[in-house]
């Protein structure tokens, strides 16, 4: 079994449930007491959010790469950065290491692919759901439409990401307006959204609703088990 490198704390919350569906995917596979190997390093998600939000993606940049460095030189074989925003910089992290980064915005769109849809709903931070690190990717490297809610539906997801569900606040006027949202999304055509933010899942759940939800989280992680078993 290789072993799985997790580049987490951003934040904490949604690094746990990497932490417990990546243990709980090698053991359905494997059985037994079968666990994963894990070699992570979780940041201080302060300092992280800080200079996200001062436009210092250097800066962030120059601390993942820290951290990735240290998670090779632990002896991962290959690495995750669990948070999509953070994929920003998944560029300058791949430069400074020579193990792979599964990219969590490829792995996402290999299942949408797969299952032959075409238009896509995207929440996620604003820096996610703006800019085209992680939109591009989808539509230039995989042919999707993508989605994103108005300007400002968008605030609303993305204050309710850092001044709730990163601090572990789950809150039942914020899953509203989330479930309102999506959709809204659905309306305008998407066929599946996207919860392109790790911490989403906690918030709302495939039950809640009838549009199909793509929970990036998990996908993520059942890709780090088929990748460390393969
Ligand atoms: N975990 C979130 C994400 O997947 C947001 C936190 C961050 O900015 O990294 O984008």
């Amino acid at each position: 079994m290789k072993t799985i490198g997790l580049l987490g704390g951003m934040s904490w919350e949604s690094t746990l449930d990497y932490y417990r569906a990546i243990n709980e995917g090698i053991k359905d596979k494997l059985g037994g007491l079968h666990s994963a190997q894990i070699a992570m390093y979780s940041v201080d998600f302060a300092a992280i959010e800080k200079l996200q939000h001062a436009g210092d993606w250097q800066g962030t940049a120059k601390i993942l790469i820290t951290a990735a460095t240290n998670i090779q030189a632990a002896g991962a074989d290959f690495l995750l950065i669990c948070t999509n925003t953070m994929h920003k910089v998944a560029p300058e992290i791949e430069a400074a290491i020579d193990i792979p980064v599964l990219h969590i915005a490829d792995a996402t769109a290999e299942i949408l692919v797969d299952q032959g849809i075409q238009t896509v709903g995207l929440l996620g931070t604003a820096f996610t759901m703006e800019q085209d690190f992680y939109k591009g990717r989808l539509s230039d490297h995989y042919g999707l439409k993508v989605l994103v809610p108005k300007q400002q539906d968008r605030d609303i997801i993305h204050k309710v990401i850092y001044h709730e569900l990163c601090l572990g606040k789950i809150a039942s006027d914020s899953k509203a307006e989330y479930l309102r949202i999506i959709g809204s999304l659905a309306d305008q055509g998407a066929q599946a959204v996207i919860l392109g933010c790790t911490e989403i899942g906690m918030l709302v759940k495939q039950a809640d609703t009838d549009t199909q939800l793509v929970d990036t989280t998990m996908i993520h992680a059942e890709q780090a088990v088929k990748y460390a078993i393969m």
